[in-house]
Parts: structure tokens; C-alpha cells; sequence
């Protein structure tokens, strides 16, 4: 796998300009994926790893990648094919109150499904207590886990990783 393309962190302005963040209508409607990638580095394993095409490169290996929200159902299953790990999947209304983020998780330790973490921004300030509702780690991603973790809903769009306690 490639080591980490990702050389900067993105501001909320710089994505949603490349139209990265969907609308607050798809969003309302289930789980979708946000893929923060707006460097034209040459790669494209997302291009490949979505079962419903809802991913496209155009161009060369250095274009930008397109997401068609409504082609995508939040399965996660591109996120761990991110060696840039800047795949996210968010589920909006997970709860009344509640928002889940799925993201990539290299570090070992794995957390466990009810552990509390910190939900960390993207440039990895804490932000807010998250509880982790689901961890999905396999030998076909790659050393890389999936863990989703519930948020409270105002910050869908600041959690993009997390920090797990050491236990004793
Ligand atoms: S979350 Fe699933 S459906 Fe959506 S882009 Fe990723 S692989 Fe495709
Ligand atoms: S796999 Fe990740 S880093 Fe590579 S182009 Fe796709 S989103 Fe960007």
C-alpha cells in the first residue's frame, strides 16, 4: 500500500467549495460518504472500490475524485481502501441527537464496540466525547480498520478521528 498522501489539512471552506460535503437534503437521508481528498496526487484506489460506482476519477491518475451521493448507500467499504485516509462515511440521522462517523483507524489497539474515545478534528484537536458503535477490521484492508463512532450531531462534519485511552 502507498504511505499517506495526505500532506495538509483540508479547511471546511477548501471542501466545500470542491463539493465534497453533501447537501443537508441527502444527508437527512441515511448514511453517505464524504471523501476529503482535494490534492491531485496521482491515485485512485476509490475509483475501484465502490460496488456502486458512486466514486469516479476523470482524467488522468491526478484528477480529483467525484462522488455521486445518490448512487451511494454508506456501505463503508472504500474507506479502508484510502491510503490517504481521507474517507469518511456519516450518518446524519443515526439518532434524534446523534450523528455516526465511520472512519480509518491504523493504531493498535483496536478500540471495542461501547468503548469511549475522543473524537478528534482533522487536524486532531479534541472535540467532543464519541462513543464507538462498530469496528469492522479485516485482512483484506490492509492493517487499516473501520470504526464508527457515534457523536453528538453538531459535529458530523468535525470528527474525522479519534484517540483511544491506554488500558491498564
Ligand atoms: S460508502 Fe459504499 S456505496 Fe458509498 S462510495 Fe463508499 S463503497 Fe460506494
Ligand atoms: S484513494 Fe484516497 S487519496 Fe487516493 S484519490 Fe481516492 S480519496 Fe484520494
Amino acid at each position: 500500500m502507498k504511505q499517506h498522501q495526505r500532506t495538509g489539512v483540508a479547511s471546511e471552506r477548501e471542501l466545500k467549495k470542491h463539493g465534497v460535503i453533501p447537501l443537508l437534503s441527502r444527508l437527512k437521508k441515511g448514511p453517505v460518504v464524504i471523501v476529503e481528498c482535494i490534492e491531485n496526487i496521482p491515485c485512485n484506489p476509490c475509483a475501484y472500490a465502490c460496488p456502486r460506482e458512486a466514486i469516479t476519477i476523470e482524467g488522468d491518475l491526478t484528477g480529483l475524485p467525484k462522488v455521486d451521493f445518490d448512487k451511494c448507500n454508506g456501505c463503508t467499504m472504500c474507506i479502508a481502501r484510502c491510503p490517504g485516509l481521507a474517507i469518511f462515511v456519516v450518518d446524519y440521522v443515526y439518532s434524534k441527537i446523534h450523528a455516526t462517523v465511520a472512519l480509518p483507524y491504523e493504531f493498535l489497539p483496536r478500540p471495542k464496540k461501547g468503548d469511549r474515545v475522543a473524537g478528534l478534528d482533522r487536524s486532531g484537536k479534541r472535540v467532543c466525547d464519541a462513543k464507538v458503535i462498530k469496528v469492522l477490521d479485516s485482512k483484506a484492508f490492509d492493517r487499516c480498520a473501520v470504526v464508527t463512532v457515534a457523536v453528538p450531531r453538531k459535529y458530523w462534519d468535525k470528527v474525522r478521528s479519534i484517540r483511544v485511552a491506554q488500558r491498564k
